[in-house]
């Protein structure tokens, strides 16, 4: 009888893989690229953030679409239930703040190193440079894979892990997509998430570059708070990205004229004690240009902009200022205001959301509704979630629940010979 054919070696795929092997089930891992892992490979700047050590719950709550569809996946398959994988295969992990975990080497690779160890000694068949291009169905259940080199693999289930469309040059290139809709499935539109944000001001791309700590960025429609949160973020050549923008990306309405950003440059002083601040710093200035003052509570790039930003004029000495302008330069300190033209695209986004309708597949296995033996994991699925180690996990859980639904399918059907 034809083994298991996954179809992906990224984080979902390999989870999927080890656990179909575990399960007893003959395995073959296909991945396109040249090695295994290439996004996992560049999670969390090279330092690879695998999971949130956080209650069922709280991760929940860090997944805005779809949550309850995890619960079966993450209760199978927790995120100490990771670490501790991690640990048996020699790669040992490190919570950080806010329940952020790493490999503690800090090097993503060693993660894929440990997975590949698991694999091998599972003994799963893996195939590198097998990129799939069909599915072929017969009876109403996938028979066999079709590779783009035009090799037929037969297989007696098949795992889905192609993930997303999001940074393409990783393999990511939304084959998955494509070969869910052939077997039958809805799939909901990809979008960007967790992506950088297009302004129409220009003046953020002149301080391309500069990256802001400590500040609070709130994210309105109309006069809704949809997101505000205090942090780091960083102006680029297109507008606005950093830690703080990713995460305000999830929260962006979808009638893009109402939304509003804006950034409170000191959000550890009130207005009132800004404009005392602003009083005596200009009375002690005297003569000094405005933008040498202002250096001394915003970075010189920032503050060289500044007088313009209040539209005021450049040349302004501190002496000048009257009190209706220091107003105004206290007033733009609490909230600069940015405009959203558009979000960057989904190629650029950490994480793609849409994709394979979750009500089309059985969340207690990741097995399809529609094609009895053909399972989903990972970001190919209709979820998301924030930052934190939330999406990786998402893809280990969902892997490993197919992985293991998968193999148990193969012993029933074996008994059933
Ligand atoms: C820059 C960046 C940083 C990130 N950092 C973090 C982080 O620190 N923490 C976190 O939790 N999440 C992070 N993420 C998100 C996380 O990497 C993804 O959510 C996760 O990798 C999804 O896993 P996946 O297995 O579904 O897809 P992928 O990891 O994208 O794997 C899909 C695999 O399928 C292969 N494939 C595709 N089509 C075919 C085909 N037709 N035939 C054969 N193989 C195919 C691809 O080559 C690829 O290897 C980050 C994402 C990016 C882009």
């Amino acid at each position: 009888m034809p083994g298991i054919v996954v179809i992906g070696g990224g984080a979902s795929g390999m989870a999927a893989a080890l656990f179909a092997a575990r399960g007893g089930a003959e395995v073959t891992l296909l991945e396109k690229n040249e090695k295994l892992g290439k996004k996992v490979y560049i999670t969390g700047k090279g330092r690879c953030n695998l999971t949130n050590d956080c209650d069922l719950d709280t991760f929940l709550s860090q997944v805005p679409r779809n949550p309850r569809f995890l619960y079966a996946a993450l209760s199978n398959f927790s995120p100490r239930d990771m670490m501790a994988l991690l640990e048996s295969a020699g790669c040992p992990v490190t919570v950080q703040r806010g329940r952020r975990v790493f490999p503690s080497s800090e090097k993503a690779s060693d993660v894929t190193r440990a997975l590949s160890s698991l694999m091998l000694r599972a003994g799963v068949k893996v195939r590198l440079n097998t990129a799939v291009e069909s599915l072929e169905t017969k009876d109403g259940r996938v028979c066999a894979v079709r590779t783009a080199a035009g090799e037929r693999i037969p297989a007696g289930a098949v795992i889905l892990c192609t993930g997303g469309f999001s940074y393409p040059s990783t393999g990511s290139t939304g084959d998955g997509y494509r070969l869910s809709a052939e077997a039958g499935h809805t799939v909901t539109p990809p979008s960007p998430v967790l992506v950088g944000l297009e302004t129409a001001e220009e003046w953020p791309r002149a301080l391309q570059g500069l990256s802001l700590r400590n500040v609070t960025l709130t994210l309105r429609s109309g006069k809704k708070v949809l997101y505000t949160e205090l942090g780091e973020m960083l102006f680029t050549h297109f507008g606005i990205s950093g830690p703080l923008v990713l995460e305000a990306s999830c929260h962006l309405p979808e009638n893009l004229s109402g939304a509003s950003l804006r950034i409170d440059l000191k959000p550890g002083l009130t207005p009132e004690q800004l404009d005392a601040r602003l009083l005596r710093d200009f009375a002690a200035g005297g003569k000094k240009q405005l933008q040498t003052e202002l250096a001394s509570l915003l970075p010189s790039r920032l503050a060289d902009l500044f007088p313009r930003l209040c539209s005021l004029p450049d040349t302004l000495r501190c002496s000048q200022v009257t009190g209706e302008q220091r107003r105004r330069l206290a007033e733009t300190l609490k909230s600069l205001p940015l405009t959203v033209r558009a979000p960057r695209p989904v190629t650029e986004a950490i994480v793609t959301r849409g994709g394979v309708q979750v009500r089309e597949v059985d969340p207690a296995t990741m097995c399809s509704r529609i094609l009895p033996n053909l399972y989903f994991a990972g970001e190919l699925l209709d979820v998301d979630a924030h930052t934190g180690g939330y999406n990786l996990q998402i893809a280990w859980a969902t892997g490993a629940l197919a992985g293991r639904s998968a193999a148990d399918l193969q012993c029933r059907d074996s008994q059933q010979r």
